[in-house]
């Protein structure tokens, strides 16, 4: 593998945790203050190195967001995948003229072990430091590898919990996570965004003809066939059985429309096979709009739902749009 394929297949690895520019997290300050106790240092950081910048996730003691890709602080753990130790940056032939080091916070100790991805790529470090030179003990090291290898496991555990085993989408906990905090971006004055969910159409004959696990088969067919469609800042998720659902940011109800005709019309034309039997299958689609006068999460599924249902009824394989979904939120809410 090349540098540079490997470089895409990291960047890769990263993406799939999702969690640069995450809001700080209990889970990810509780491993820096261990850090910070077992290294006996007033600064602890854990962050994630994308192809810009190194991002911290979370930071005790040093006010820094984020800084430069190329300084050796973020290039040493990618490069090297090994644990770095200065003890005092003065004497460092690279890290002396570093701008965290000539300049504020002066760090003059630091530490950092690489965080590591089950397929080896490295992601980001979990590093502390002083402001004064200093030793650090084969003990600690060791502490701070521990607790490099418990944040990937939080961010393992929070993979296989996001993603639905079946079809390789977002669990319906997960996308309705990704809905919540959506919608409370879209009040801050961020712009609405949609919301499409689908259904299969006469998925029960399906598993009848060919089988139970023909039936899973066609599932994360289509699936993947839609996610394949749709841009990296939406999110689709499996609400159960053969109902899906699509947030598509910041996009407005007939951009939603669009969308959903494009993916009926994909899914009507594709010849799926499943054991060697080519068949067809069509899906029925419901579309909702969401700004900040709501509707919530949890309604904005039910009036999408409701749409989806109208299209069942009309005879399938068709979209149908919910008009203005607040103004049905609201009389809902008031029934
Ligand atoms: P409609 O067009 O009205 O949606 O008809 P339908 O047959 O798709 O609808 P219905 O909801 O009656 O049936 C859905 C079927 O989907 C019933 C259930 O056995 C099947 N199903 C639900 N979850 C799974 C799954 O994970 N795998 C498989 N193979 N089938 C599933
Ligand atoms: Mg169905
Ligand atoms: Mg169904």
């Amino acid at each position: 593998m090349s540098a540079e394929e490997r470089e895409i297949r990291r960047l890769a690895a990263l993406a799939r945790y999702t969690m640069l520019d995450s809001d700080p997290e209990e889970s990810f300050d509780r491993i820096t203050r261990l850090a910070a106790t077992v290294a006996q240092t007033p600064i602890a950081l854990l962050s994630f190195i994308d192809n810009r910048r190194q991002w911290m996730k979370s930071r005790i003691g040093i006010d820094l967001v984020q800084t430069g890709r190329d300084g050796l602080f973020a290039t040493h753990p990618i490069d090297c995948q090994q644990p770095l130790v200065v003890q005092d940056t003065h004497a460092h032939s690279t890290l002396a003229t570093s701008a965290l080091v000539q300049g504020k916070p002066y760090l003059r100790f630091y530490a950092s072990v690489p965080l590591v991805t089950p397929d080896g790529f490295t992601i980001g470090s979990l590093a502390v430091a002083d402001l004064s030179p200093r030793q650090m003990g084969g003990e600690a090291l060791a502490a701070l590898g521990d607790l490099a290898k418990l944040s990937m496991d939080e961010l393992e555990l929070r993979q296989i919990a996001t993603i639905d085993a079946l079809t390789g989408v977002l669990t319906r906990r997960a996308l309705f996570d990704t809905l919540e905090r959506e919608f409370a971006r879209t009040r801050r004055g961020q712009r609405g965004f949609s919301l499409i969910v689908f259904d299969i159409d006469r998925f029960k004959s399906i598993n009848d003809s060919l089988g139970h696990p023909a039936g899973d088969e066609v599932l994360g067919q289509v699936a993947r066939l839609c996610r394949k469609r749709l841009r990296s800042s939406d999110a689709i998720g499996r609400l159960g059985g053969e109902e899906f659902a699509i947030l598509l940011a910041e996009a407005s109800i007939e951009r939603a429309a669009e969308v959903a005709e494009r993916l009926r019309s994909l899914i009507e034309g594709t010849a799926f096979t499943v054991a060697d039997t080519p068949f067809r299958v069509t899906a029925s689609f419901g579309a909702a709009y969401c700004d900040a006068a709501g509707p919530p999460p949890e309604t904005l599924i039910a009036i999408a739902d409701q749409a989806m249902y109208d299209a069942k009824q009309a005879g399938r394989n068709s979209v149908v749009v919910a008009e203005r979904s607040a103004d049905i939120a609201s009389a809902t809410a008031s029934e």
